[in-house]
């Protein structure tokens, strides 16, 4: 279970989730919105055999709040949002199941737009956009956005580790790889090519012999890759992975992958960081996907240049929240968290104020 970021009454108060239930197709789904006064909720559209409801509701929620810290810091004008589908992405998808989601979309009217995540593709994004137009990372635009979220996260570990190593060098590192999808694959690809050691693990095998075929890559089981000695740990499969349990079985210097929400606990942050284990924020490190996804809706559409460009707010922001945490001897996650609450307030006050003079020119208009 994920934890859902620490959020003041009023905030919890403006994040909604909307169900979807829709027997015929088979749809069963949620979409959580943050709130809506920061802009149209972006966030990806994630499958997986959630075991109930409940289950999936939780991590839409969590997974929206994540998304509206990492819109804030990556300085896009979009609230957070989720969706989450229950089912087996290897089975469950059909032309009427998106069809019913593309319906949900519209009835939202523009308050959320979609994208790939976990357990969805850019063809799952096309099939649905045959019925909404509140779609991103379709194959005619930013397409996979896994290689766009791999060059972030590249881009944020050559920062962290000039702040833990004093060098960005990855000639002879070895870096342990959770996860070969989407981004944990290019990712792979990125870091091998520079020089580093690779150790990885898959819950699906075949992915694994790629790795160790591509990369040279060293297998090991799922069960034990918290545990292998490595300078970096990268987490690219999914959330909840590094809990109180886990800090001690690490034996990395540096955390820092695609993962949304890799630890289950607050109370995780301030361990890893008494352990000396420097965490580069999840929500920092892995914007590259939604900035590559938002950047269809600017004037010509997707640019992949200009997205290679904005990946530079990822360093620059993440260089201000390392140097900030070292100087206060605070974890980074903590730091991060601080200033995206400054950002969304100063966000929320500006949106007021701009209601305020629109009422006010409005009252002017009818001569009050
Ligand atoms: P994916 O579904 O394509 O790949 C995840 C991989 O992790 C799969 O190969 C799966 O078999 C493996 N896996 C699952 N549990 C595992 C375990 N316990 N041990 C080892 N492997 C395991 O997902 P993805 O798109 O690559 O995303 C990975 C993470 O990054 C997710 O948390 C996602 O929310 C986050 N993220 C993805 C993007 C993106 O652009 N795709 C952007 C930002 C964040």
């Amino acid at each position: 279970m994920l934890h859902a970021r620490s959020v003041s009454e009023t905030e919890e108060a403006a994040l909604t989730v909307e169900r979807i239930d829709d027997p015929a197709s088979g749809l069963e789904a949620a979409i959580a919105l943050d709130s809506p006064r920061l802009g149209p909720a972006v966030g990806g559209c994630r499958m997986r055999p959630y075991r109930d409801v409940a289950e999936a509701v939780a991590e839409a929620r969590a997974l929206a709040r994540a998304m509206s810290l990492k819109l804030l810091l990556a300085g896009l004008p979009f609230g957070g949002g989720k969706a989450v589908v229950r089912g087996d992405p290897r089975t469950d998808k059909s032309p009427a199941l998106w069809a019913a989601f593309a319906r949900a979309l519209e009835r939202l009217a523009g308050r959320y737009w979609t994208g790939e995540d976990s357990g969805t593709t850019p063809a799952d994004m096309d099939e649905i956009a045959r019925g909404s137009r509140y779609v991103l990372g379709r194959s005619t635009g930013a397409g996979d956005l896994g290689p766009m979220t791999a060059l972030g996260v590249r881009r944020g570990l050559a920062v962290a580790m000039r702040h833990r190593f004093g060098s960005d060098r990855l000639d002879g590192v070895t870096v342990a790889v959770q996860g070969l999808g989407a981004v944990g694959m290019p990712l792979c690809e990125l870091l091998a090519a520079a020089g580093a050691r690779l150790v990885v693990s898959d819950l699906d095998p075949a992915r694994v012999v790629r790795a160790v075929e591509r990369f040279g890559a060293r297998a090991v089981p799922p069960e034990a890759i918290l545990d292998v000695p490595a300078e970096i740990f990268a987490p690219c499969a999914l959330g909840g992975v590094i809990g109180p349990g886990e800090v001690g079985r690490l034996r990395c210097a540096l955390v820092a992958g695609a993962t949304n929400n890799p630890l289950a606990t607050p109370a995780t942050a301030l361990l890893l960081h008494r352990r000396g284990i420097l965490f580069a924020p999840d929500f920092v490190i892995n914007a590259g996907g939604v900035i590559a996804a938002t950047d269809e809706l600017e004037p010509g559409g997707y640019d992949a240049d200009r997205v290679r460009a904005r990946l530079a707010v990822i360093e620059e922001r993440l260089d201000a929240i390392l140097s900030e945490a070292r100087a206060r001897d605070l974890p980074p996650l903590r730091v991060a968290e601080r200033l995206a609450e400054r950002l969304r307030a100063a966000r929320l006050a500006a949106a007021t104020g701009r209601r305020a003079g629109e009422r006010a020119l409005n009252g002017a208009d009818r001569g009050c």
